[in-house]
């Protein structure tokens, strides 16, 4: 469903949109963003700008159901906004394309409504009630599996079951801040005894984040034929992952310190009205898996259930910065490797009852391509670590070390389309302190 915001012949009067790799006006992601010597509030990317969401409602710029939205979509938090649903969002949506389009009533207000995006500090959009991680990417599940169990890297369950753990919701933090190295119990395969101390094997998961909207009350499941209502947008996630503390503490309940130590999220929340040029059928499955149950298969999803997003995660370690040379490409990968729908790990996640919250957090799990160069974490890249990555400039990994930047950027290119970004999720190792 597109609609004139979408419009590839639109433009803005916000001249740096025109033509902008991450932030046209086709795009509008939503954030929360403090101006310098200002406090938090909610705002909009467009261009190298951010419209000021609370400063053009006390100009009267909104009205009919994109004011209400627009005030749900003004506070230090986008949880209201969220809870709203997608009629208000699609309301805000085409209220603000109108005020940013070339020969829009907001111009006259530029001075007011924009801010230099460079000169402000970007929150966490939203407060996280749960993060769920689930582990749709199929060739992560394999190449991950082939280094503990060759000969069976699949197990049975996983052509039926979206598999996902609860992780913790209280790290999960935004782009740019710090990563200390967690401490932890580790024992290598190769040693008799484990020992506490700072991780030795500390790696990223490339991941399509899922901001919730609405959600459901408890006991109530959300069908998978409404699930796309509940999906409010997308960011990008680092799911970081302590491959030592992990594969030691996992058995048999599954991650715990290994994982929740943190996971960062890109700050801008790319709505799902953004996306929705970039949809497609849900790729087929190999032939010989089973068909989804019924309550996780539905036409609508598998014909545009699938999302076109190119990912690409990069490597600016501190001799790189020192030398002057540009970040590292590791990897490049498109959305088309998951084996499930967002709507499905939706449908599934509540087909017990269980109740999503506006502000829930979903990760889709690593996105890894079968083929080298496509992989989405140092585990795959390094297999297990047996392996030297070159990094083009002298360097090596097998995992980060510290003062190592992990940069993930993700982007969406259609014909016919005007390419939209997620702008970047960044991360930078620091010692143990
Ligand atoms: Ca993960």
């Amino acid at each position: 469903m597109t609609d004139p915001t979408h419009d590839p012949a639109r433009t803005s009067w916000v001249a740096s949109a025109n033509g902008h790799p991450e932030f046209p006006i086709q795009n509008l992601p939503h954030g929360v963003f403090s101006p310098a010597g200002s406090g938090p509030r909610g705002g909009i990317a467009i261009g190298d700008s951010i419209f000021d969401v609370s400063a053009a409602l006390e100009l009267g710029l909104f009205g009919g159901a994109a004011l209400s939205a627009a005030q749900e979509a003004s506070g230090r938090s986008l949880n209201p906004l969220l809870e709203a649903g997608p009629a208000a969002r699609q309301a805000l949506r085409r209220a603000v394309s109108d005020l940013l389009a070339t020969g829009g009533a907001g111009q006259p207000h530029a001075a007011r409504i924009l801010h230099d995006a460079a000169a402000c500090t970007l929150h966490m959009p939203a407060r996280v009630g749960n993060f769920t991680d689930f582990f749709a990417g199929i060739n992560h599940v394999i190449t991950a599996g082939r280094i503990t169990r060759p000969d069976n890297p699949v197990l049975p369950n996983y052509r039926y079951v979206p598999v996902a753990y609860h992780s913790r919701a209280s790290s999960v933090r935004v782009s740019g801040e710090p990563l200390k190295r967690p401490n932890g119990q580790r024992k290598l395969p190769t040693e008799d005894a484990p020992t506490f101390g700072p991780c030795r094997n500390l790696d990223y998961e490339i991941e399509l984040g899922i901001w919730v909207g609405p959600g459901n009350p408890v006991g109530e499941p959300i069908p998978i034929g409404q699930a796309s209502s509940h999906i409010a947008g997308f960011c990008l996630l680092n799911d970081w992952s302590a491959r030592d503390i992990q594969s030691w503490e996992s058995q048999p309940l599954g991650p715990f310190l290994g994982k929740s130590f943190s996971s960062f999220v890109s700050p801008w929340i790319v709505t799902a009205e953004a996306l929705s040029p970039f949809r497609g059928p849900q790729p087929p499955r190999p032939a010989g898996d089973p068909a989804p149950l019924p309550h996780l298969l539905d036409a609508n999803d598998q014909a545009t259930g699938g999302l076109d997003i190119d990912f690409e995660v990069y490597i600016h370690s501190a001799k790189m910065r020192a030398d002057g040379i540009a970040p590292h490409r590791l990897s490049a990968v498109n959305a088309s490797v998951l084996y499930w729908t967002v709507a499905q790990m939706v449908a599934h996640h509540t087909s017990n009852g269980c109740n999503l919250m506006p502000g829930d957090l979903l990760g889709t799990g690593t996105l890894s391509g079968p083929d080298v160069g496509t992989e989405g974490c140092l585990l795959e890249m390094s297999r297990g670590g047996q392996k030297e990555i070159d990094l083009g400039n002298g360097e090596t990994r097998r995992y980060l070390v510290d003062g190592d930047d992990i940069i993930f950027r993700a982007h969406c290119s259609r014909k016919g389309q005007v390419s939209i970004g997620f702008g970047e999720c960044r991360g930078r190792i620091g010692a143990v302190t």
